[in-house]
């Protein structure tokens, strides 16, 4: 038996139960948590209505996990027992042209083929034990701090991959807004500073959250409130920023990213926030506005978050937790009390 949180019933706070340590069928690997990450994305999940709820319950949750390899299934090759590793979340079909290229994250067969990733509809890391289906999900730490690279797999992964696609417009001179310095926006401002030379500006409507952007790295501060729009102009001479990143995506964050994103700007939508942003001719945008919600990262780039983790440029600010604590770390995550990522001892 293992011990694990679930999510057992619509509109419940999540439990720690015991349930049956799983055992790795053929291809599968079983990896004993070491660390998981306690994502905004998971209130989100828990906050879905019954009717409109797409996974099976009880689901164990945690979809940011590292550990180490305990068991293999028949005919795994390419890890060994003992082994530490992260979990690459985002799980596709491993055999189409997007998954050939590591961007399991875009490929368009796992939800026909009922792949789901760990957390997010398979059982996820917030347990003793997770079943990963594949050592092909499995990046090793090599010496990395497990407590570090546990968010790196999503709170540092996605905000990677959303600021890779606008490098091209981060330039000496550019400006890039992060809005909202939580779990993922923390470490993108770090990440921003570490891959572009661009100017960095941070909005939160909590003054501790502004605190840590500025030790982070961000170069300006800003309540997220009706003025920071004008400010972030003010700030730019009046152009704009290059490319926003909205961590919230409410419609009132959507609406400060469309009043500050400056022609042939990015605006990345990440917070699953609720809000919209209108594209076309008339909708408000400035011309030429690109606009993207992304999803999570692909395999390589998870490599590549783990590696600058490891040269010392990204390091996630981390409150731990046992799991008998993760229900109330989920409150204080919700009541927006964290101060960067909530991580999770299973074994503690
Ligand atoms: P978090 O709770 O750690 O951080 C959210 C931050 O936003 C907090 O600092 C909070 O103070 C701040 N905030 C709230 N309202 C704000 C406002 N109006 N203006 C400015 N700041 C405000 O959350 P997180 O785990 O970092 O996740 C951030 C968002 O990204 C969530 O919506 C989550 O679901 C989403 N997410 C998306 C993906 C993806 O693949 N697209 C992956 C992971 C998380
Ligand atoms: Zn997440």
């Amino acid at each position: 038996m293992m011990k694990a949180l679930q999510y057992r019933r619509v509109g419940r706070a999540p439990e720690v139960v015991e349930i049956p340590k799983p055992e790795p069928g053929p291809g599968q690997v079983l990896v004993k948590v070491t660390a998981a990450g306690l994502c905004h994305s998971d209130l989100a999940v828990m906050g879905w209505p019954e009717d409109q709820f797409p996974y099976a319950l009880p689901m164990t949750l945690g979809h940011e996990g590292v550990g180490t390899v305990a068991a293999l299934g028949a005919g795994v090759t390419g890890v060994s027992e003992g082994e530490a590793v992260a979990v690459y979340g985002p799980w596709g079909c491993g055999g189409c042209h997007s998954c050939a290229e590591g961007k399991e994250n875009c490929c368009p067969h796992a939800a026909g083929l009922g792949i789901l990733p760990p957390g997010l509809g398979s059982p996820g890391a917030l347990a003793e034990y997770v079943l990963v289906d594949s050592p092909r999900h499995l990046v090793p730490l090599h010496g990395l701090d497990p407590l570090q690279a546990a968010p790196l797999t999503d709170a540092g992964l996605t905000p990677y991959h959303a600021i890779r696609r606008s490098l091209p417009k981060l330039l000496p001179g550019s400006t890039a807004v992060v809005i909202g310095v939580g779990g993922l926006g923390h470490l993108a401002v770090q990440l921003l500073r570490a891959l572009s030379p661009a100017r960095v500006v941070a909005l939160d409507v909590s003054k501790e959250k502004l605190g840590l952007a500025a030790e982070m790295g961000a170069h300006e501060t800003l309540l997220s409130d009706g003025e920071a729009a004008a400010r972030i102009r003010e700030l730019t001479g009046g152009t704009g920023a290059e490319v926003v990143l909205d961590f919230v995506g409410a419609g009132t964050t959507l609406a400060v990213a469309a009043a500050s994103v400056a022609v042939a700007g990015d605006v990345t939508v990440v917070g699953l926030g609720g809000g919209t942003l209108a594209v076309g001719f008339g909708g408000g945008l400035p011309f030429e506005v690109s606009a993207c919600f992304p999803y999570w990262g692909s395999r390589t780039e998870l490599m590549e978050v783990l590696e600058l983790a490891r040269q010392g440029h990204v390091s996630c600010h981390v409150e731990i937790f046992t799991l008998e604590q993760a229900p109330e770390a989920y409150e204080r995550l919700h009541a927006g009390e964290i101060n960067g990522r909530a991580v999770v001892l299973p074994h503690a």
